[in-house]
């Protein structure tokens, strides 16, 4: 496989990641990539940027090092109507937005149903591009419910390599399940490092050992071929 892209990317302006985004758009550029996605978490996560980091992208340059920038975030879904932490009219803006659950802001271990209807709810935004670690077994959910409705909305599922190797213990079992629904129902997939370090930026070795073993489809590997990316982020209306 020949990934392209990496949209799931933390700074140092997140807290608790250790590159700048100089340093991350340099070891992308090193590794080959055309596009990295810069996605610090959004406000309400302890040690977050708060809004105004999201509202002056502007500033930035769209290329760094012959790297293709998107300016987006991960934003954490805040209670079970899947609000979000980032005001609609920021949404609008961003080049990605990614949306996860995480523990700090939500309870673990909630019933399937809660955090299934979660989900959904949260997918009904049209300004939701990827869905973030949904392997997490903190957050289990109905995994085919999600993978079907994600294919009507055209959001992606994310698979984490993060998540196979030093986040979200016990992910793999899931994700793989994940993948392997995906594949049956024709349902478009990113695979994302979500580095917090930069040396971990493209790093998709797991994930891709995985994806070879069930026999994943290369067109529904959204970043595994930049023409199929672009098409993807037309399609939801940024203007790349
Ligand atoms: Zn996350
Ligand atoms: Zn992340």
């Amino acid at each position: 496989m020949n990934f392209v892209a990496d949209l799931h990317t933390h700074t140092i302006v997140s807290g608790h990641a250790y590159s700048t985004l100089l340093e991350n758009a340099k070891y992308a550029s090193n590794i080959g990539l055309k596009i990295l996605g810069a996605t610090e978490h959004g406000p309400n996560m302890p040690g977050a940027p708060g809004d105004w980091y999201f509202g002056n992208f502007k500033v930035l340059p769209r290329e760094l090092f012959g790297v293709k920038m998107l300016y987006g975030c991960e934003a954490n879904i805040i209670d079970y109507e899947g609000n979000i932490d980032m005001p609609i009219e920021r949404q609008e803006l961003l080049d990605i937005m990614i949306v996860s659950m995480h523990e700090p802001l939500m309870e673990g271990g909630n019933s399937v149903d809660l955090n299934t209807a979660t989900i959904l709810k949260a997918m009904d935004n049209p300004n939701v591009n990827i869905l973030g670690h949904i392997g997490n077994p903190r957050f289990p959910i109905h995994e085919e419910v999600i993978v079907k409705k994600a294919k009507e909305k055209n959001v992606l599922i994310e698979i984490n390599n993060s998540s196979f190797l030093t986040s979200r213990k016990g992910s793999d079992k899931n994700c793989t399940k994940i993948a392997k629904l995906c594949k049956e129902f024709d349902v478009k997939i990113i695979v994302n490092s979500d580095a917090h370090f930069c040396y971990s930026i493209g790093n998709f070795a797991v994930v891709e050992e995985m994806l070879k073993e069930i026999g994943m489809p290369a067109e529904l590997i959204i970043n595994e071929n930049e023409e199929r990316l672009i098409a993807f982020l037309k399609e939801k209306g940024k203007n790349i």
